[in-house]
């Protein structure tokens, strides 16, 4: 492609809203273009490279036996109903009517399109296992769309199902699914991390974020050096503090004016945080979004709640509970703002930490105005509806695998995996004749891969301040041509000639010819990220040009001939 026929529209200035520095060099090299907040169109670089992404995908994928359709982007709203999860996906799924009423959504992932495909067309055990995917736009109405790609309302999604007949069966095919990830991340350039990780709204047992290192990465990861556990923090298991054989002392009503906060009230009383229960309350909503319940969480006073953990212990979904108004909620539940405890509450679902049940004489709010109540001990004052690990593991906890301190660190979740089971071949009716002619539930499995956001991981692990810094497989071209003179005929005739060439040998090259200065043209050329970067220049009439890579500072004067071959060779091994 030459330059000066190309659509391109390079950025000086971008809008304020391209914090990260992927979207700001998306924005800046014209690869994407904003219609809406979160949702964009993509230019010829831009689409390049989100194809070459695809590829890879394609062919990995292909490799497992696994086979492409592609089903529609807009689904009715009864297969949702079927599954449950018309409701419990929440706002997010952005539903949509037709002329007659008739309720749709544009899909945000498709559990429920290919299990109907399997409840319907397969019969027999014969059948499976199979594995069927999909690259196909989603939707997802996100709450806080930004980061360009990174969060966007609209973006393309490889999804894949599989379908087997037991348990055994889903293991291999998950392990296949996991396997195909780490290879395609690794051809895509990107460091990254397979982690355990919650299932979230699509259920299932058992998961697997890959997750790229990034600072400006939304998942944050709790990893160990000494072993190898790593899991999300919403999913990191949390070893609680061993309990305490100390004898349970008189419970003490005390005097405590003002001391809302735990650290207001271990410093009036002179004691630690870790010696105090914290209170966290709760409204819950059902499908019509009306109230219909109260919860109130506790763990130690020293603690962080894990917002994911308390809905798994509810088994409701994330979007029907929210903080509740103290002042609402005390009129039914008898608890007081700043001085709650788990004494004498009522009407509300009480979910304790696992932790607090070994642990003694702990300090907790008396539901009365300016008072707490000291030694509190379960079992003897108070009781759970629900124990269980409802923290966050911090950094600097011990490992729940080994007990070493876990560190934090963040990342960008470009793909997920999940053992599904049975919860679609359930809920929809998915079954299959075993070799006794027995109906067996269909065992499923999903995994997805964020296209447009691996792109955009990419982008973020791969850049200076001058712009993007490509990895061959993914670039949207190989080789830049920087012509530094147009008009001057060698010049052109040579730069033609490398062009052709490489061309014939399968390289994927643009050749910039505009009537620019060559200031302008290397700093276009550091911007786009082109892998290689061959001059031609004054040298040309001697039939030497200039190799440059883009990743590395130095830059080499070769024959014509030698420069080609150099490039080729480069290209053939990265791309
Ligand atoms: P997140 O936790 O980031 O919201 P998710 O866990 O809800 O993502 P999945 O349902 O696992 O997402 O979707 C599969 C993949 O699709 C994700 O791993 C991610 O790479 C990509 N993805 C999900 N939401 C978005 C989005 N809003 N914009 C771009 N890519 C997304
Ligand atoms: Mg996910």
């Amino acid at each position: 492609m030459k330059l000066s026929k190309m659509h391109l529209k390079t950025l000086r200035e971008v809008p304020n809203e391209a914090e990260i520095p992927s979207h700001i060099l998306m924005m800046r090299t014209g690869m994407i273009r904003r219609l809406a907040s979160g949702v964009y169109g993509f230019m010829p670089l831009g689409w390049r490279s989100i194809r070459k992404v695809e590829n890879i995908i394609r062919e990995e994928m292909d490799a497992t036996g696994a086979q492409e359709i592609l089903m529609s982007a807009v689904q009715p709203a009864e297969l949702w109903q079927d599954s449950g999860r018309w409701f419990a996906y929440g706002p997010e799924l952005w539903r949509v009517k037709d002329r007659h009423g008739r309720d749709f959504c544009l899909g945000p992932t498709a559990e429920e399109i290919f299990t109907d495909i399997v409840r319907t067309d397969v019969t027999s055990h014969r059948q499976l296992p199979m594995n069927l995917y999909q690259i196909q736009t989603k939707y997802r109405d996100e709450a806080r769309p930004r980061f360009g790609l990174m969060r966007s309302r609209e973006f393309i999604m490889k999804d894949s199902y599989s379908f087997d007949k037991d348990e055994a069966g889903l293991d291999v095919s998950y392990q296949e699914m996991y396997d195909a990830y780490t290879k395609i991340f690794n051809r895509c350039g990107l460091t990254f991390r397979p982690v355990e990780a919650d299932t979230g709204a699509i259920g299932g047992s058992n998961s697997h974020e890959f997750t790229a290192f990034s600072e400006v990465g939304e998942s944050e990861i709790a990893f160990c050096e000494k072993c190898d556990m790593a899991a999300t923090v919403e999913r990191a298991e949390c070893v609680d503090a061993p309990a305490s054989d100390a004898e349970m002392l008189p419970l003490e009503e005390v005097h405590t004016p003002g001391t809302k906060t735990i650290e207001e009230v271990a410093g009036f009383l002179g004691m630690t945080e870790d010696q105090t229960i914290k209170a966290l309350l709760f409204v819950t909503y059902d499908d019509e979004q009306k109230e219909n319940g109260y919860v109130a969480a506790f763990i130690r006073g020293d603690r962080e709640l894990n917002m994911i953990k308390l809905v798994n212990a509810l088994d409701i979904p994330e979007h029907s509970i929210e903080f509740a108004d103290e002042e609402k909620i005390g009129a039914v539940t008898g608890c007081v703002g700043g001085f709650t405890g788990p004494i004498g509450l009522h009407d509300c679902t009480i979910v304790v930490d696992s932790e607090l049940v070994g642990l003694k004489n702990l300090v907790a709010g008396a539901n009365k105005e300016d008072h707490h109540i000291k030694n509190v001990n379960y079992g003897r004052d108070y009781k759970g509806d629900i124990v269980v690990d409802i923290k966050n593991l911090k950094e600097g906890d011990p490992c729940p695998v080994c007990g070493a301190p876990v560190k934090h660190t963040r990342g960008i979740e470009v793909g997920q995996v999940f053992k599904l089971g049975t919860k679609y071949s359930e809920s929809m009716g998915a079954t299959y004749k075993d070799e006794n002619q027995k109906d067996q539930l269909i065992v499923m499995g999903c995994y997805g891969i964020g296209v447009t956001r691996t792109v955009a991981a990419v982008i973020e692990q791969h850049h200076d301040e001058n712009g993007i810094i490509w990895p061959m497989s993914v670039a949207p071209y190989h080789v830049i041509i920087t012509l530094m003179k147009p008009e001057d005929e060698v010049q052109a005739e040579v730069a033609e000639r490398i062009y052709s060439e490489l061309g014939k040998a399968g390289v994927e090259v643009l050749l910039d010819d505009r009537k620019e200065r060559p200031g302008v043209k290397f700093k276009d050329a550091d911007l786009l990220g082109i892998p290689v970067r061959i001059t031609v220049g004054r040298g040309a009439a001697d039939g030497m040009i200039e190799y440059k890579l883009r990743r590395e500072a130095d830059k080499e004067e070769l024959t014509i001939e030698a420069g080609i071959a150099k490039a080729i060779e480069i290209v053939n091994n990265e791309k």
